[in-house]
């Protein structure tokens, strides 16, 4: 390609709304264009960018047994009303209708549409197990778009889907997945890891997220440096037993009110009280709903104060869909607690109470007595009525591994892909069933398995890039040399890159070729950008049959012959496109 041809406009300027590197990287290079929030335009280059990851996909899922379809990314309603999910998905869902007023929504997920075509296609055990992928667009009216593709509302999903007649299969499946991932992250050239994930209310399932660390990611995840343990801060597990000390004999005596008029803080209070953090408990209060009549119901959760609450937990634990914070000037009223003051002891008989397990290691401690500036002391377990103990803990940096007790670290990542074991979730709602060897009708098994293809080629960005722009790696660069005509007037230079570029192209080498009329520093600042591999620059040695050889990710410059050129070239491609 030549660059004077080439839909290229690139900038100097970040874009205003541009707030991580990748982002304005991808803008100020011309790779992508905002249509409308969430939407984007995938331009030339990153287009390139994106097959190179689409087809890395493509060989591993297919190396894999997985075979790819395309479904409909508009899909009928009655589906997804037979699964409940129409109601359950919420706003994210893009809901349309057409002329004859018949619901439709645009594909924020395909589960629904590939258990439907399974349970129509397959009848017997011989037709299982098999895996079926797409690569195609979806939307989510996500709340938040930002960060460019990293999450848009419309953006492109590899998504994988797997059907078995056991559980021993499915776990055959997700370790193929599993691994298929791995070799697709790795050679998109990304460092990822793979941490455990939140597998949602649908217990006893595992799920794996792939997770390319980066201190701009949306998710916190944890990892043990000793024995390699590592989660998702949604689901991540510490041993609390070696956080709390051993729990003392309760000392007998009654709750006594305490005037607590300037604790208002966890920290002031314990200090007031002359006791650890551990020692006081928090509560919290939740809901399912905004309204009454949506099948509201209000909980309380209690957790000791050394700790933060994990919602994802709370959430799981207690099946719900939707888990908000109860607005604090309504807590009174509906709980019969008073907040900043709040204790379990005189709330509504009704309220569930859900406590977490630090509490069990708790004796003679604090907690809010119901009025405004009181707390109460030497509150027991036996003082209060707790419906459920669970695990509410959000993890954080140096709470010890739940595996081997060593201090865990914390980081933040980008959720590349995530693979899940759906059990039966969808074929029982769906009706999705085989005929087994004795005849029998069984439940169609389940799993499904997520790449976000826009995503990734830009956390490829996000984790590859210096002062002056992109540095692609070499399996996924749009090109993979940039030639560069430093003296377009120089009749030399220009016959000597002419001359270069038709070799390039004959040998098979990915170029773009920058013919500009303009100044060698406006240039070399464009391919820094962009962000090509290899530069190679026709300038004043072209007289003596040389030329110059740079590696975008190095500082080195090297002369060269122009007929090692190619040789060159190609080695150092064939050395790292397959990595
Ligand atoms: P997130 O927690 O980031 O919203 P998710 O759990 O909703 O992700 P999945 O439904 O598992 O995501 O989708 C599979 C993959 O699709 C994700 O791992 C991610 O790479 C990609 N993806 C999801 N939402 C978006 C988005 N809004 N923009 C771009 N990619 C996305
Ligand atoms: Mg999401």
């Amino acid at each position: 390609m030549r660059f004077s041809q080439a839909f290229i406009r690139t900038s100097k300027e970040d874009p205003a709304d541009a707030e991580i590197i990748s982002h304005r990287l991808l803008m100020r290079a011309g790779m992508i264009r905002k249509l409308a929030s969430g939407i984007y335009i995938i331009m030339p280059l990153a287009n390139l960018a994106i097959k190179k990851i689409e087809n890395i996909i493509r060989s591993e899922m297919n190396a894999a047994g997985a075979q790819e379809l395309i479904m409909p990314c508009v899909l009928p309603a009655g589906l997804w009303k037979e699964t409940g999910r129409w109601e359950v998905y919420g706003s994210e869902m893009l809901k349309i209708k057409d002329r004859a007023e018949r619901e439709y929504c645009f594909g924020p997920t395909h589960e629904e549409v590939i258990t439907d075509l399974v349970r129509h296609e397959v009848r017997s055990y011989k037709q299982l197990p098999v895996i079926l992928y797409q690569i195609q667009t979806k939307f989510r009216d996500e709340i938040r778009p930002r960060f460019g593709l990293m999450r848009a509302r419309e953006f492109t999903m590899k998504d994988a889907y797997s059907f078995e007649v056991s559980f021993e299969q499915l776990d055959e499946n997700y370790k193929k997945m599993h691994q298929a991932y791995c070799n697709i992250f790795r050679r998109c050239g990304l460092k990822y890891t793979v941490v455990e994930a939140d597998s949602g209310a649908i217990g006893g399932s595992s799920s794996h997220e792939f997770m390319v660390v980066a201190p701009s990611g949306e998710d916190a995840i944890v990892y043990c440096d000793s024995c390699r343990y590592s989660a998702n801060v949604e689901k991540a597990a510490t041993d609390i037993e070696k956080i709390i000390e051993k729990p003392a004999q309760p000392s007998g005596k009654k709750p006594e009110k305490i005037h607590t008029p300037k604790a208002s803080t966890i920290e002031d209070l314990a200090k007031f009280m002359g006791v650890s953090k551990n020692n006081l408990c928090k509560i919290l209060f939740f809901t399912n709903a905004k309204a009454e009549n949506d099948g509201r119901e209000d909980v309380v959760a209690l957790i000791s104060g050394g700790f933060e609450l994990n919602e994802v937990k709370l959430k799981n634990h207690l099946g719900f869909i939707n888990l908000e914070m109860i607005p604090s000037e309504e807590v009174e009223k509906r709980i019969g607690a008073y907040p900043g003051f709040g204790g379990p002891i005189g709330i509504k008989p009704k309220i569930r109470v859900i406590a977490d397990n630090s509490l069990k290691s708790m004796t003679d401690f604090v907690v809010g007595a119901n009025e405004k500036d009181y707390h109460l002391k030497n509150v027991n377990l036996s003082d209060f009525k707790v419906d459920s103990f669970t695990d509410l803990v959000m993890v954080d940096a140096g709470h010890p591994c739940p595996k081997c007790g060593a201090g865990l670290e914390k980081a933040r990542g980008i959720e590349v892909g995530h693979i899940f074991k759906l059990g039966t979730k969808y074929s029982d709602s769906l009706g999705a069933k085989y005929i087994d060897e004795q005849g029998q009708e069984k439940p169609i098994i389940m799993g499904c398995y997520g790449i976000g293809v826009g995503r990734t080629m830009q956390s490829a960005v996000e984790q590859n890039n210096d002062a002056d722009g992109i540095v692609w790696p070499m399996p996924i660069a749009p090109y993979h040399v940039i030639l560069v005509l430093l003296n377009s007037s120089d009749e030399t230079q220009k016959k000597c890159a002419e001359d270069l570029y038709e070799k390039m192209k004959r040998a098979g080498i990915e170029v773009i070729y920058d013919d500009r009329p303009e100044k060698p520093g406006f240039k070399f600042k464009d391919a820094d950008l962009l962000g090509i591999p290899i530069r190679v620059a026709v300038g004043r040695y072209a007289a003596e049959g040389k030329v110059e050889f740079k590696r975008r990710n190095s500082k080195d410059l090297k002369v060269i012959g122009v007929d090692e050129v190619i040789n060159i070239v190609k080695a150092e491609i064939e050395r790292e496109v397959n990595i």
